[in-house]
């Protein structure tokens, strides 16, 4: 009776104890996808997504298999793939998002009552959230206190290697309309491809997960707590897609920076990321409640120009247009310029977090629902351990600080290009700069009226 490994966030072999398991069960193994419609992401992460199973599939037709890929209600065309196959077993490895884990544990239910064995694994976070909780098995509130809870436990369990001995079970025959053919899964944009610059800048996969963890560590690891900051230096990881489709697991990111003594800062950030995941687990609401409800009162305003004018990159403040142009072209936006791209739109425009949090969900490839969520609400002032609203960004001072010569802003914004490194921060100032934009708002007279929106509440 063969195993069902269920990938869903974890599309590589190393590392995979869903898939050891299955291995040791010394049964033949089908490896299968599911794209449910309830569970896809957004459109950039939907384009990473079509790469992570033909990476995948590429990975495990070369030990003899493959990975199927079924269209379909999970629970529903799990059904079937057992009914057709007669598993004795189904093995996954856990995701913790509130919409996956009850579909879950219905399925684990409906499964466990057809008399199959299933079991699911830890391998999506460092610890796992239940693990780091206070005394009265409530979450953290504040980041220092988990993280320092974090660091007592255990260090994460040293990877895994790959199973080297899987028998593949040969595919069951299936309905048509259960079926998908990679080139017509419905992931990639069609019309207009707007995907070009994803090509450009990423290949979905474990191996290539594996190359950017080792050129990190090799180049910019030890430099990484004072350059993290500067957009222009490139010196963080990037791997924040590659984790986010499980091409590679925190753990062994935690053991291959801790051998290379790489700064205790690039493991926090995995702790922030841990963090993200506890706040959703205890907070399945995160990406629509304010966390602090008195912002529940918030005058935000509707704005559909504002919105649309930061969506494209058009607001005239260059560091924030460099990272919502770097964001639509690549998938992708540097943590500082994040920071200050959200607050720009919370605070400069008064617009309610959500609908950043919504666009940010759409265009990110490393989008997933405890970052996305735990950062605009950090940024908004409206969530744990936050920054509080009051201190509003300087779009322009935040320039000058960590994109000093322009490197960033050049790379993104080249009708300012011409400009010399100090004017190119707030380039109103000295004179036309046509076809740029002028500032859709006044720095100054925007944060008045942000401070005196939060003086209401
Ligand atoms: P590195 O600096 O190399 O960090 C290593 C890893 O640590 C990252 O890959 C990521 O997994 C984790 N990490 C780093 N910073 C954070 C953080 N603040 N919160 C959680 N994890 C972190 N990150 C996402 O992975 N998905 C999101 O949807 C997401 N949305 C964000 C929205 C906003 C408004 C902001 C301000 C930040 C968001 N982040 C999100 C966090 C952060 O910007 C990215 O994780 C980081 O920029 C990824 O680049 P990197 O891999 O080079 O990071």
């Amino acid at each position: 009776a063969p195993t069902i490994v269920w990938f869903r966030e974890d599309f590589r072999i190393a590392d995979n104890m869903a898939l050891l398991e299955a291995e040791k069960r010394g049964q033949p193994t089908l490896c299968i996808v599911i794209l449910d419609d309830a569970h896809l992401p957004g459109a950039a992460a939907r384009w990473w997504l079509h790469g992570a199973i033909r990476s995948l599939d590429e990975t495990l037709r070369g030990m003899g298999g493959a990975l199927h890929v079924f269209r379909g209600a999970a629970r529903a065309v799990l059904a079937e793939i057992v009914r057709k196959t007669g598993a004795g077993a189904v093995f996954w490895n856990r995701r913790y998002d509130p919409a996956g884990r009850e579909a879950d544990t219905a399925i684990k239910a409906d499964l466990r009552a057809r008399g199959l064995t299933v079991r699911s694994f830890p391998g999506a976070l460092l610890h796992e959230p239940w693990s780091v909780c206070t005394r009265s098995v409530a979450p953290y509130k504040i980041f220092t206190a988990f993280w320092r809870a974090a660091c007592a436990l255990p260090a994460p369990f040293p990877p895994h290697p790959a199973p080297e001995r899987l028998v593949f079970a040969p595919p069951p025959p299936m309905p048509d309309s259960l079926i998908t053919r990679h080139e017509q899964d419905g992931l990639l944009p069609r019309h207009p491809d707007w995907a070009g610059g994803l090509r450009d800048m990423w290949s979905p996969g474990e191996e290539e997960a594996g190359d950017q963890l080792s050129d990190f560590l090799r180049h910019d690891g030890a430099g990484y707590a004072t350059a993290r900051d500067f957009p222009g230096d490139e010196a963080t990881s990037r791997l924040s897609p590659f984790l986010r489709f499980g091409h590679v697991s925190p753990a062994q990111v935690w053991h291959a920076a801790t051998r290379k003594a790489c700064p205790d800062k690039f493991l926090m950030e995995l702790g922030w990321r841990d963090f993200a995941w506890s706040l959703l687990f205890f907070n399945p609401d995160l990406a629509t409640r304010n966390l602090r409800p008195e912002f529940d009162a918030m005058p935000w305003r509707h704005d559909p120009g504002g919105l649309a004018a930061w969506q494209r990159g058009q607001t005239g403040y260059p560091l924030v247009d460099a990272g919502m142009r770097e964001l639509w072209h690549t998938g992708w936006m540097h943590n500082r310029v994040r920071m200050v791209a959200a607050s720009f739109l919370v605070k400069h425009l008064l617009i309610d977090w959500r609908e950043g949090e919504r666009w940010f969900a759409d265009t990110l490839v490393d989008h997933d629902p405890a970052s996305n969520p735990m950062n605009w609400q950090w940024n908004a002032g409206t969530g744990v351990d936050a920054a509080p609203y009051f201190r509003v960004m300087n779009p322009i001072l935040q320039s000058r600080k960590f994109d000093p010569h322009g490197v960033y802003i050049r790379r993104w914004v080249p009708e300012l290009a011409h400009l010399s490194d100090d004017a190119i921060h707030a380039p109103w100032e000295s004179g036309a700069t046509h076809p740029y934009p002028a500032p859709i708002v006044d720095h100054r007279a925007a944060r008045e009226r942000a401070l005196a929106a939060w003086k209401m509440i």
